[in-house]
């Protein structure tokens, strides 16, 4: 931390210690004078400065140290407020949250479904508004609006959606169209990523940890938190693990390959699977209709979760297609950490956790140097709506851990 503050700007400054607060929770000056480098009195300024925008508060006295006990620092959670929405093709998730992440008000509501993108766009213009206007929150304390897409990412912050018809790719431009009707500044990243700076923020994950999560809706992404700021690559479309390729002789996928983790382990193969099971399909009333994949998944993994053998061995064989895709990335980026997140785990989290962790911890290269912990994340199906509203915290309280700040409008 010393060093990255080296020769920085008086807002780099505050933005980094910031940062320390958000991570530690509560704290000292001593400790943040410990942890930065900075000297006692470079903190007190900052410290200062901070109490005074109203960002953080003093919460008492810690233990005594020396004879004097030190005042205790921490967030002031309702100094900032920020909204997260998901837009998935089945449901769209809306949550404001405070500045600690935690959740204030949320909703769920129709996804984009077969809608055209300007019919999409009006119902969330209209959505948002009334949500902001029911939380009451001030309005000032708003500092933006943080929008999950599922799906490729265009130029402009616009979503490329697949038409399954024409097979085209639709532009959706859902940064532009958004910022014309909400007078708050918007960020638009894709759902894996805002999972990924979801449990950063929200975690409390110090910015020297890198970590990935997996986020598993219909299909699979890995979001990507190095150096306390989200991994991008040169698109917004980084992470795309469910079209890793796993087997050369495999089913073909829609994305024009074969043999891809999405087409051997996501949510629709393991309801395929179990639909070729008369008796499986009849006892756990499968409804077997493309718009019920979610719910006929979510039946097949609480059957696993309870120990139904059936359901179990498909679990457990989508699990170990996930393993495999893990322990390559784990051989490729070197990881401490990885976090399963999203709707896909709700039911069934724990068995691919448990089947994760043991074939990365059997075979990851870097076995004998340190253990890779798979876990799952805390904040539950939602996780990518709450990521989208970290994500504005992230890059309008912290901006100086924001590369990419081309990525802010309004
Ligand atoms: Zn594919």
């Amino acid at each position: 931390m010393a060093k990255i503050l080296k020769g920085a700007t008086a807002q780099e400054t505050h933005s980094a210690i910031l940062d320390l607060i958000r991570s530690s929770g509560v704290v000292t000056r001593v400790d943040l004078a410990d942890r930065s480098g900075l000297t006692g009195a470079s903190i007190s300024r900052v410290v200062k400065q901070l109490l005074a925008d109203g960002l953080i508060i003093e919460t008492g006295l810690g233990d005594p140290t020396g004879g004097k006990r030190a005042t205790l620092l921490q967030f002031n959670p309702r100094a900032r407020h920020a909204v997260g929405i998901s837009i998935d093709t089945p449901s769209t998730t809306y949550v404001v949250t405070d500045m600690n992440g935690r959740v204030i008000e949320q909703l769920s509501a129709k996804g984009i479904g077969r809608d055209t993108p300007a019919t999409v766009i009006k119902r969330l213009t209209a959505e948002l508004e009334d949500l902001i206007v029911k939380t009451s929150i001030e309005p000032a304390t708003l500092v933006g609006v943080g929008v999950a897409l599922a799906g490729r990412q265009g130029g402009g912050d616009q979503l490329l959606r697949a038409n399954a018809n024409k097979y085209a790719w639709e532009p959706f431009a859902v940064r532009d169209t958004l910022s014309a009707a909400i007078d708050h500044p918007i960020v638009v990243e894709n759902d894996s990523t805002c999972a990924a700076i979801g449990e950063f923020w929200t975690g409390r994950i110090p910015s020297a940890n890198d970590f990935a999560t997996v986020y598993m809706a219909a299909g699979f992404g890995l979001g990507l938190v190095t150096n306390g700021d989200v991994y991008r690559g040169s698109s917004s479309n980084v992470g795309e693990i469910g079209h890793m390729v796993l087997d050369v002789n495999g089913p073909d996928c829609w994305c024009g390959g074969r043999g891809c983790l999405e087409g051997l382990a996501a949510p629709a193969r393991v309801v395929s699977l179990a639909e070729q099971d008369k008796s499986l399909t009849a006892d756990l009333g499968l409804r077997g209709r493309r718009s019920a994949i979610r719910s006929d998944f979510a039946r097949i993994a609480r059957a696993a979760a309870s120990g139904e053998p059936r359901c179990l061995a498909l679990i457990e064989e989508s699990a170990t297609y996930l393993a495999k895709a893990l322990l390559s990335i784990t051989n490729l980026l070197d990881l401490d950490q990885i976090i399963l997140a999203g709707p896909g785990f709700s039911e069934a989290g724990e068995i691919y956790v448990r089947v994760a962790s043991a074939e990365i911890n059997r075979l990851s290269f870097v076995r004998a140097m340190h253990p890779t912990r798979v876990e799952l994340s805390k904040l539950g199906p939602s996780a990518a709506a709450l990521g989208a509203a970290s994500l504005v915290l992230h890059s309008q309280l912290t901006p100086h851990q924001t590369a990419n700040r081309g990525a802010l409008s309004g």
